[in-house]
């Protein structure tokens, strides 16, 4: 059975190439398996309906890097506007591919507990079953002891520092000497 294909492949097709203007059959096929596969020919004729540019390469083939989108193009002989931006930054790459810098190395090195200590809040979290939101942790840079504590409030971290305080420095029977802390 012969179809007449009425489908399009190309952004942006012309109002003077829809077949609902023109009355032409772009394509004709058989059915092969319940598809209707495209000779390689006629899809170049379709393709060449529109010329995409460059960056709409990059998007359709997955954000690849210029040079890999320039060689699928050629390889592909893809219809590819000639005046295309090569120095066109796109957005998507630059939020998902960025690297955060490595910090430097810290040269500072403790020789005994509760001489340094870490701390960090994080929150607001999903709601724990007591209730909880938020969470201050304390890290010992000497022995990288961990303690971590759920508060209903930020505003709690003072509170609950002065307990870890009382806790730490009874158990070691020394005072902290420094907090770090953004
Ligand atoms: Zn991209």
């Amino acid at each position: 059975m012969k179809l007449k294909f009425v489908t399009i492949i190309g952004p942006k097709v012309g109002p003077a190439s829809t077949p609902e203007n023109s009355k032409d059959t772009i394509l004709e096929g058989r059915c092969h398996k319940g598809l209707y596969p495209l000779p390689l020919a006629s899809i170049k004729q379709v393709f060449s309906v529109d010329k995409p540019s460059l960056s709409r390469w990059h998007d359709r083939l997955g954000h690849p890097s210029l040079p890999i989108v320039t060689r699928v193009i050629s390889s592909n002989t893809l219809p590819c506007l000639a005046e295309s931006n090569k120095e066109s930054v796109c957005d998507a790459c630059q939020q998902a591919k960025s690297h955060q810098l490595l910090y430097p190395r810290s040269s500072s090195v403790s020789s005994h507990p509760l001489e340094l200590f870490f701390s960090d809040v994080w929150g607001p979290a999903p709601c724990s079953v007591g209730g909880n939101k938020y969470y201050v942790s304390f890290i010992d840079d000497y022995s990288k002891f961990t303690w971590v504590y759920l508060l209903k409030f930020k505003s709690d971290v003072f509170q609950r520092f002065h307990e870890f305080q009382n806790l730490v420095e009874r158990l070691f029977d020394q005072k902290i000497v420094s907090m770090q802390t953004d």
